[in-house]
């Protein structure tokens, strides 16, 4: 028996819960103040879970239980795409049984994580990437978000969404409401340069 839920639902979309590993370790990170979000028990797992028991799951919740879902979203409790080959594994196969759009909620470092180019490995794959920012500088992305890669990440992160736009149509950044107004504009203007949408979270 899994142990911490993989599959959860929020609002009216299915999230998936592949991993707990993250290279941030962001100050506004939700799992520094609880265990669950939506209808989940607790999203600190004991073990990661396979492809195939995701896969399972959410044939469970989409054929057998009819839940009404919108989307299905890749993103945690940690960076999804720290299991890049399961996320794309899942993805292929749960589009045998479902036309709902997949949206991979990241921090945009999959290449580093990897040491390689990750975003054509998505084309495909995936319809949606939402890509976290929340700050408009090097030096504030890592006071912010203290990324075990050090001040490079934000370049990386950058680099990636411009990357990524080539091989998934929908590709937006979005920051976290609580950061100051004037970066909140600065990291607008960042995403509106890259010529993706941009949402304040
Ligand atoms: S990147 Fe996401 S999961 Fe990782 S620490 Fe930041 S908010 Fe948390």
């Amino acid at each position: 028996m899994q142990k911490g839920t993989i599959v959860y639902l929020y609002g009216e979309s299915l999230y998936i819960n592949l991993t707990n590993r993250c290279p941030n370790s962001c100050d506004f990170c939700i799992r520094n103040y609880t265990d669950n979000l939506g209808d989940a028990d607790n999203l600190w797992l004991e073990e990661e879970p396979t492809a195939d028991q995701v896969v399972s799951r959410i044939k469970e919740e989409i054929c057998e239980k009819k839940t009404k879902v919108n989307e299905i979203i890749f993103c945690g409790y940690g960076e999804p795409m720290e299991r890049l080959e399961e996320l794309i594994d899942i993805s292929k196969k749960i589009r045998a049984f479902t036309d709902k759009p997949i949206r991979i909620n990241t921090n945009g470092l999959a290449d580093l994580i990897h040491k390689k180019k990750t975003a054509p490995l998505l084309e495909g794959v995936v319809d949606a990437v939402s890509v976290s920012l929340n700050a408009p500088t090097a030096e504030k992305y890592f006071n912010l978000c203290h990324p075990e890669f050090g001040p490079q990440s934000f370049d990386a992160i950058l680099k990636w969404t411009e990357d990524v736009k080539q091989y998934v149509p929908d590709v937006r950044m979005s920051v976290v409401g609580v950061i100051p107004e004037e970066d909140i504009q600065e990291c607008r203007r960042i995403a509106e340069e890259l010529g993706v949408k941009f949402r304040v979270r």
